[in-house]
């Protein structure tokens, strides 16, 4: 008989039923130790008593579920990075398409605002919305930022070029938002084709 009861990771080993070197001194210790004896029985009715136990696991969309309500923050340049891209279409085609609208929209809004800066004046006019007090303050107000802009000449160049130069900014302007509107149409059309 060993001079010494088992210790609990030998107790463990007896329990996993290993066969290696130092084991079968133990199983002679537990076969005459009656106090040893009956720590194995119970530790093995607890194992066995652990394995009878029916396994429980977190549903397959739990995961799901809990990210659902669980705010992740990103960084500004991530999200929009993420909007972008998520404007920009896959096909080669469509991204020569969305390319050129946002080009033609650009110069859209650009001729919008370069004409309402030089022409606002003629813009109040033929809306007749605003009273004419206000029209001469915000024509002053345009006037004086197109000076301190160009030049005192500036003013006079844009009056001499009189209305061939607001038909065809115009022009220009209509024509460029025309193409845009066509081109969000076809993406949009192009989007929705794509997610059918
Ligand atoms: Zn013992």
């Amino acid at each position: 008989m060993n001079h010494r009861h088992l210790l609990p990771n030998e107790i463990d080993l007896l329990l996993d039923s290993e066969v290696g070197f130092g084991v079968a001194p133990l199983r002679a210790h537990v076969e005459e130790c009656a106090p040893c004896r009956a720590q194995v029985d119970e530790a093995r009715a607890v194992v066995e008593a652990l394995e009878r136990i029916p396994r429980f696991g977190p549903a397959p969309s739990f995961a799901n579920r809990v990210m659902a309500d669980v705010q992740v923050i990103e960084p500004w340049h991530v999200a929009l990075t993420a909007a972008v891209s998520r404007f920009i279409p896959r096909t080669t085609g469509m991204r020569v398409v969305f390319g050129v609208t946002a080009s033609l929209a650009s110069i859209a809004i650009s001729s919008a605002a370069v004409w309402l800066a030089f022409r606002g004046d003629v813009a109040m006019y033929l809306a007749g919305l605003i009273d004419e007090r206000l029209r001469a303050t915000l024509t002053a107000g345009a006037a004086s930022a197109v000076r301190g802009l160009l030049g005192s000449g500036a003013i006079e160049a844009i009056g001499a070029q009189g209305m061939a130069a607001v038909a065809v900014g115009t022009a220009v302007a209509v024509v460029a938002a025309g193409s845009a509107a066509l081109g969000l149409r076809a993406m949009a059309s192009a989007s929705r084709r794509s997610r059918e």
